[in-house]
């Protein structure tokens, strides 16, 4: 399997950079004082909730779309998304010229499908529970001759998620540590590469919801563990499978997959709130609590924490905080 794919380099990632330079937001890397008297550790968080359409999926749906020939900018692309890959290449599609059809689950966040609507994007639901997307966007892009972006396992997606890594490396310098989102593992396997290219000993964790731990199976077993889609309010990381591009670098260069739970996710989520006035959507804040979890081991260490996305509509958000309800 691994010899079929052209696994994506950090060449790609570079070449990415120079695609979405004044396209993408050069995102801000926040710090606490009190997480850090928290924690006795340096962290630093790489805020891609501050990210154009909230989230970093516009880097990897841009430079993917920047790409397109003649003929693919004309027959339009097509996307399957829970949300922000959605948006992202809706809003991609938009500032490129290109026709976008996106194809939701029926219990998508509200705003996540109004915005993905706002950018002029053709939306189709689908049931997240009994039927395939992956075979509605298949058929949609045989018979339209739309190009199907999927929202992880694509190499022009992989090499752009991991600008988000690549600029924090430069603006902070080398790490300790850093903890990355995972679902289907674009965002992580993208990090990968700017990791070992621009910090090299730097302990590279992945974060995925405790509910859906396919990643870590994975990773532990050597091969890719499918399961039901996962039940977590981190909708982000809702993924069943990691990707046959995403898998082997993560293989290769990961040190370890942790987990979070629900409960921790919303403990994060409030702090980050109350403390840091910063919003941001559970699945961003899968690294977060991870390494609260594990804040033992990073004492006195550089740390970095990838918030992936703040997209949540507001009243979700207070009844979260508030009660824990989802
Ligand atoms: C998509 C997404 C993730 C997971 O990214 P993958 O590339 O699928 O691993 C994490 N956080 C947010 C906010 C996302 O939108």
């Amino acid at each position: 399997m691994q010899s079929e794919v052209m696994l994506t380099t950090y060449q790609d990632v570079i070449a990415a950079s120079h695609r979405i330079k004044g396209h993408a937001h050069k995102t801000p890397v926040m710090t606490s004082k009190t997480l850090n008297d928290d924690f006795g550790a340096e962290v630093f968080f790489k805020c891609e909730n501050f990210q154009r359409m909230g989230a970093f999926k516009f880097r990897g749906a841009f430079n993917a779309l920047s790409k397109f020939d003649e003929r693919q900018r004309k027959s339009g692309v097509v996307a399957f998304s829970s949300g922000n890959h959605a948006q992202a290449v809706a809003l991609s599609a938009k500032l490129l010229g290109i026709p976008a059809t996106i194809v939701m689950p029926h219990d998508a966040p509200e705003v996540k499908v109004e915005a993905t609507k706002g950018y002029g994007g053709n939306v189709v639901i689908y049931n997240r529970y009994t039927e395939d997307r992956e075979k509605i966007g298949s058929e949609l892009a045989n018979q339209h001759g739309m190009t199907l972006i999927p929202p992880y396992d694509h190499p022009d997606v992989i090499a752009g998620q991991g600008t988000a890594a690549k600029e924090l490396f430069e603006e902070v310098g080398e790490l300790d540590f850093l903890f990355v989102p995972l679902g289907g593992g674009g965002l992580l396997a993208g990090s990968a590469l700017a990791t070992r290219a621009l910090s090299p000993g730097c302990t590279l964790f992945g974060v995925e919801p405790e509910a859906g731990n396919d990643g870590q199976r994975s990773f532990r077993s050597g091969s890719i563990v499918h399961i039901e889609t996962p039940k977590t309010i981190a909708d982000g990381a809702q993924t069943q499978h990691l990707g046959r591009y995403t898998f082997p670098i993560i293989q290769r260069e990961v040190d370890d997959i942790l987990t979070a739970s629900d409960d921790q996710l919303i403990e994060r989520m409030s702090f980050a709130a109350s403390r840091m006035k910063i919003v941001i959507e559970p699945t961003g804040c899968l690294g977060f609590a991870a390494a609260k979890e594990n804040k033992n081991q990073l004492r006195s260490k550089k740390v970095g924490i990838l918030v992936s996305g703040g997209n949540i509509d507001l009243k979700r958000f207070c009844n979260l905080v508030e009660t824990g309800l989802v």
